[in-house]
């Protein structure tokens, strides 16, 4: 849906391009993708993590119709929010969802099953796995652009440099090399933090770089590409376009951040919600991953 953030700039796209697969704006069925030709498909933007069974399948099938993939937006190449999932496994959100919710009644503790019989036949449902993974941990990716969704003068830069066949090397990331703070317009004088705030515990003056007012903003562990557009509307950055330039770790890279200015070790455990801070949008493409269940 983030490609119609382009608004009138799709009729561009239209007039360049024979769209041919976009669920959620046509009707096609995946038998028709399933008989179109080996790389029938010149570029696919596929988002969303890999969750599922059906997911993996529709990965693995674009990867092998398309001749170019793009993992588009946070969730196809960070994990995203979901990916915070990974603090659990299949059986502890099961229980969660299907027993423990206060809305929930099911005294039979009921939970989804891949099959089930019925007088009609045999139904199905995809298996739902333990761990949410990033596209690029399922197949073989040609191109990334993060964001949630992503910024849309960068979805236009690539639908450009599509149309003039002008993408860059394979692997690259479609977004600029440089981080958040590059384009954040606050002034940063690397003060020591003996005190992490939330935002609703100061009165920003919309100038004074986050950090320096004791607020964790994510900006210096982010890839640029969205202006900054949280920090310059009284928001911390979050971290939504992924890991900056660089960075192998967005969370360790934020903690790395707070650990040069804090003024004792004992700083960080003020952080309230710690992996929903530093890994919001990265849990499943950081080094950590998921969580070990024992
Ligand atoms: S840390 Fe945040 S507020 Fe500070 S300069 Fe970077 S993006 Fe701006
Ligand atoms: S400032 Fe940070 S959280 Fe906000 S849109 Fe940009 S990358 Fe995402």
């Amino acid at each position: 849906m983030a490609v119609l953030d382009i608004n009138e700039k799709i009729l561009d796209v239209v007039a360049n391009a024979d769209i041919i697969f976009w669920p959620v704006a046509m009707d096609i069925k995946y038998k028709d993708v399933e008989a179109m030709p080996d790389k029938y498909i010149d570029v696919c933007f596929f988002n969303g993590a890999i969750r599922t069974e059906e997911q993996e399948h529709m990965a693995k099938l674009l990867r092998k119709k398309a001749k170019v993939l793009v993992a588009f937006g946070s969730c196809a190449c960070d994990g995203c929010v979901i990916s915070l999932a990974n603090l659990w496994n299949k059986e502890t959100i099961f229980e969660r969802a299907y027993s423990e919710t206060p809305s929930t009644k099911n005294p039979d503790l009921v939970t989804p099953k891949t099959s089930v019989k019925v007088k009609e036949g045999e139904l199905k449902l995809p298996e739902f796995y333990d761990t949410v993974k990033t596209l690029a941990q399922t197949v073989d990716v040609d191109y990334f652009l993060s964001g949630c969704p992503p910024p849309v003068p960068l979805i236009l830069q690539a639908f450009e440099a599509i149309f003039k066949n002008e993408l860059p090397p394979k692997g690259s990331v479609l977004m600029p090399n440089k981080s958040i703070c590059d384009e954040c317009p606050r002034e940063k004088k690397d003060k020591q933090l003996s005190e992490i705030k939330r935002i609703y515990e100061i009165e920003d003056d919309l100038k004074t770089c986050f950090w320096d007012q004791g607020v964790i903003c994510m900006g210096p562990a982010t890839r640029a590409g969205c202006g900054a557009q949280c920090p310059k509307v009284n928001i911390p950055c979050t971290g939504c376009d992924g890991p900056g330039p660089l960075v192998t770790d967005q969370g360790a890279a934020a903690v790395s951040a707070l650990a040069s200015i804090a003024v004792s070790p004992d700083v960080i455990n003020q952080v309230v919600d710690p992996i929903g801070t530093f890994y919001k949008y990265s849990l499943a493409r950081s080094i950590l991953r998921r969580k070990v269940m024992k």
